[in-house]
């Protein structure tokens, strides 16, 4: 089935920026259209339009602002080979349908989901930067329109919209590894929660903690379960991997921790290349005892927005500890090489993840 967009854009251009200068600041230029569709109980999804990138124009009673209903995404477009690839974005789609669920939404079809992606990467194909590390991010989300503060049932009407924004790779210059802290006071996520579900309010709750972290100078924050304060859950709004020599380590999924897409690629990647994996609970304790023995020798972090990061140092009340010798370790490194060759063409797409667009 194919999915018609009506262009009702009609606006000159606006000049572009010099891409190959996007710069570190992650997602404050956006490009010049957005895609939008409507939901509405008695007409099921309707009015697929591809915009001109403007303000939207919404109701103050839209539930969306008072009850938070809402879900996103998050995935890049990348230039290689004289082409333009997405990467794995029928994970995204599926991952919103489920976060939709969670959250009492309509899911979205995958072939409308995709079919958004690739009108707009088209629309703004002179938007995806070219230079190494650099991307082009997409930022699908949904939200409850409904003009009502009644909150017997969900709301009858939804939109999707879809914009994006060239991004430089996180670490612009050379890589270097995080500083993180343990955090016991807060939690990201509880059992029957929305953890698992990708929506801007498991963001909103974050913030505090995370600010407190910047405050003692750690770039980013361990979440532990909210039961015992002894599991490792994830790392900010990344997942995370331990390595143990030829091992890897990852929690296994529970509802506290989000389903990440380079998590999942990740594991399948590093069983590849003929590491060992294990999607288990891993408790701080369990981390500092190893590597303080030297058997744990690095970690990282996993995400779209800055792929794999190394982390050297942890900050924890009970003890902190470095990983190896808090550089980026040798298996983080071929992963991180492995998985952006990939994306940017320079390795063998050996899973077919890349989806061409143009
Ligand atoms: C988006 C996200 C991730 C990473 O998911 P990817 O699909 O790999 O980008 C991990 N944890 C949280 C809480 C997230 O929101």
């Amino acid at each position: 089935m194919s999915v018609e967009f009506t262009d009702v854009s009609g606006r000159t251009k606006k000049p572009k920026p010099d891409l190959s200068a996007v710069g570190k600041g992650f997602g404050g230029l956006f490009s010049d259209h957005m895609v939008t569709i409507k939901w509405h109980d008695e007409n099921g999804w309707y009015a697929h339009e591809l915009n001109y990138y403007a303000p939207l124009v919404l109701d103050p009673s839209s539930q969306v602002f008072h009850y938070g209903q809402e879900v996103f995404e998050g995935m890049k477009a990348f230039r290689s080979n004289d082409a333009i690839w997405v990467f794995r974005p029928f994970e995204n789609a599926r991952r919103m349908k489920r976060s939709c669920k969670r959250m009492a939404m309509p899911p979205l079809p995958e072939e409308t989901f995709v079919a958004a992606i690739e009108k707009l990467v088209q629309a703004d194909r002179d938007w995806v930067p070219s230079q190494p590390g650099q991307s082009l991010y997409l930022r699908p989300f949904m939200i409850a329109t409904q003009p009502s503060l009644g909150f017997f049932r969900r709301s009858n009407a939804f939109l999707f919209v879809l914009i994006a924004c060239p991004v430089d790779s996180y670490f612009a210059a050379g890589n270097s590894s995080l500083t993180v802290k343990t955090v016991y006071h807060f939690s990201r996520a509880a059992e029957g929660g929305t953890g698992a579900a990708k929506c801007g309010g498991n963001y909103a709750g974050s913030l505090l903690a995370q600010e407190d972290a910047l405050e003692e100078g750690c770039s980013q924050i361990i979440w532990l379960d909210q039961r015992e304060r002894k599991w490792v859950e994830e790392l900010g709004t990344s997942n995370i991997f331990f390595v143990f020599g030829d091992k890897l380590v990852t929690p296994a999924l529970t509802d506290t921790i989000l389903d990440g897409i380079n998590r999942r690629s990740i594991i399948q990647l590093a069983k590849a290349l003929g590491y060992e994996v294990e999607e288990r609970p891993i408790s701080i304790c369990e981390c500092r005892d190893a590597a303080q023995s030297g058997q744990l020798s690095e970690a990282f972090s996993s995400g779209t927005s800055s792929t794999i990061v190394s982390i050297g140092n942890v900050r924890d009340e009970n003890g902190d500890f470095m990983l190896g010798d808090g550089k980026e370790g040798k298996t983080t490194k071929i992963l991180r090489e492995e998985l952006s060759g990939i994306q940017y063409g320079s390795r063998p797409d050996r899973f077919d993840w890349m989806h061409r667009i143009l």
